[in-house]
């Protein structure tokens, strides 16, 4: 049974206006703050670097230790740099999707990427 034709007509039916029009986009991220976006925009930079220096040297990307998981998460390069700039566009980022299959020796943290970018910036100098 549709009882619809008994319900009052929505008054913003026709209106391209409707303000509910707004409520149903898909799930939106809550906004950077200029410091997230410029902290977020170094990152991205960042990654950038490490996949042109270390991929040569067979590192695929990092890892961490995920509090929430209660295990390690595996990042190729591509993905992190995909997630950065989804939520640079407002997109939610799927943190939680690593990859699949990682090889752990071809990974490493964060801290040893930004080591090793010092490491080569000190031999330049
Ligand atoms: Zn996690």
């Amino acid at each position: 049974m549709n009882y619809e034709w008994q319900m009052p007509r929505d008054p913003f039916a026709d209106d391209p206006n409707d303000p509910a029009s707004f409520l149903d986009e898909d799930e939106q991220a809550p906004p950077l703050s200029e410091d997230e976006r410029a902290l977020l925009s170094q990152e991205l930079d960042l990654v950038r670097r490490f996949r042109t220096v270390l991929t040569p040297h067979g590192i695929n990307g990092i890892f961490f230790y995920c509090d929430d998981c209660d295990e390690q998460h595996f990042y190729d390069w591509d993905i992190m740099e995909g997630n950065m700039l989804a939520t640079l566009a407002g997109e939610l980022a799927p943190v939680h999707e690593p990859s699949a299959q990682p090889n752990p020796n071809a990974y490493v943290p964060w801290d040893y990427c930004l080591g090793y970018l010092d490491g080569l910036n000190a031999q330049l100098r």
